[in-house]
């Protein structure tokens, strides 16, 4: 081990396991690749106003977990907390809503940085793939993504996942609903800091974990019971689409989530497999972000589903993924002379298009046939100087144990064909 050590509250990838994180970033992508969202990357920072605004002032993501930064030039940064507000400013700057096309369906996988209590499944940098549809009000929208998202979870196997689902309203009743509730609010014992929050941003009040504080949270006015004509329509017609898609979800009045920009559809994904952390993924409708952002006004929704999370919960559920070795075949040189033709094979086996890997550093015969076995390769190529002299290499089925000598010059033709 060297001096220096992950930061903390952080992880590193390393094989195996690696592996797992590249499937599931393919598994929740491949859905909205074939739904036709366009892949889209924005830099790791941003100006940090960004955020402020997009997120929301008062939200604990910029009030509380923004790692941010002065530039030697003064510019006032932060590493990237969440993704949308990223996208967002990303399809205003490059017209992608003026292209005529709405809506603009974008899909991201990358890295996020938030100052946070570290513990399992809850990491200062983390690693979410997300999906975003706008410039569309269509509850049609609303129920593909978070069909896809459903889509996404049952592909890697997961079970044990839940969908909660909710209506945040709209710029019409969530004002009406939101003084009633500080109304109600300010009447209770509750800490200074939650009494500040009752006024900046009441609905988050909600969201409190405490058990004291969810005990005088009961008789709540219920934004349910606030919802205008629209915004129960629209809701209705999103239950509607679910239903009939045979996606289950359950409706959790309660859902306000920690983004202040949200409006109308929000949801989030549960797994009952990862404890406290148990929130996978969540999202839901934007409709007033681009505006808050100086854009004009385009409804949007969209998810984000966290990749490390997610890999908790296959673990949780003992999933196993069925992740197929990435090496086919395995050269095994004996000697000087077997090194330069092996490697020479090797070569032209992978500009052919198949995986291959060779045994570096000339070992002997018993180590590299155990690098060969780790590797997963199906078939190894094994020569020394008896073979070359007879121009040919041995080819051995790692599956049946067989194995033959080949002619060196059709080894490659013969594991084109061997390999299908
Ligand atoms: P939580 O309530 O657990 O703090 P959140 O509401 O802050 O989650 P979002 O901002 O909605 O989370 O991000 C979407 C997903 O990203 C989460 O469901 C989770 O899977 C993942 N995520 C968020 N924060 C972290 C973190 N600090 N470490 C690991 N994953 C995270
Ligand atoms: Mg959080």
């Amino acid at each position: 081990m060297s001096t220096f050590q992950a930061p903390k509250g952080t992880y590193d990838l390393t094989p195996p396991d690696s592996a797992k994180f590249l499937a599931v970033r393919e598994a929740i992508s491949a859905p909205l690749r074939d739904s036709g969202y366009g892949y889209i990357e924005t830099p790791g920072f941003e100006d940090v106003e960004l955020f402020a605004r997009g997120v929301g002032e008062s939200t604990d993501i910029v009030t509380k977990e923004m790692y941010t930064l002065t530039t030697k030039g003064g510019a006032e940064l932060a590493l990237r907390p969440e993704g949308t507000a990223s996208v967002l400013r990303a399809a205003l700057e490059a017209n992608l809503h003026k292209a005529g096309n709405l809506p603009v369906k974008l899909w991201y996988s990358g890295s996020y940085y938030r100052y946070e209590r570290p513990q399992k499944g809850r990491y200062r940098h983390f690693s979410q793939v997300g999906a975003e549809a706008i410039g569309t009000e269509d509850p049609v929208l609303d129920a593909e993504l978070i069909i896809l998202a459903d889509q996404a979870y049952r592909s890697l196997g997961l079970r044990q996942f839940r969908i909660l689902l909710n209506s945040l309203g709209d710029k019409e009743c969530r004002p009406v609903y939101r003084e009633a509730l500080q109304t109600f609010l300010r009447d209770l014992d509750l800490d200074e800091e939650t009494r500040r929050r009752i006024e900046i941003n009441p609905l988050r009040v909600l969201d409190d974990k405490r058990p004291d504080v969810q005990k005088q949270l009961t008789d709540a006015p219920k934004l349910r019971d606030y919802l205008c004509d629209a915004c129960k329509a629209y809701h209705e017609e999103v239950r509607a689409l679910l239903t009939a898609a045979g996606v289950v979800y359950e409706d959790d009045e309660k859902l306000v989530r920690g983004l202040d920009y949200y409006t109308r559809t929000t949801f989030e994904f549960v797994h009952d497999g990862l404890g406290s952390q148990s929130a996978v993924g969540g999202g839901g409708r934007y409709d007033g972000l681009s505006e808050m952002i100086g854009g004009p006004a385009l409804p949007s929704v969209g998810w984000a589903l966290g990749v490390d999370r997610t890999v908790l919960a296959l673990e949780a559920e003992g999933v196993e993924l069925d992740i197929p070795a990435t090496t086919s075949v395995y050269a095994v040189p004996l000697g000087e002379e077997a090194r330069r033709a092996l490697f020479a094979v090797v070569t032209e086996l992978r500009r052919a298009g198949i995986a291959a890997d060779f045994a570096f550093g000339g070992r002997g015969l018993k180590g590299a046939m155990k690098s060969a076995n780790r590797s997963g390769a199906r078939f190894t190529l094994v020569a020394g100087e008896r073979d070359l002299a007879e121009g040919v290499v041995q080819l051995k089925d790692m599956e049946s144990g067989e194995q033959s000598a080949v002619p060196l010059a059709e080894v490659v033709a013969e594991l084109t064909t061997r390999l299908g």
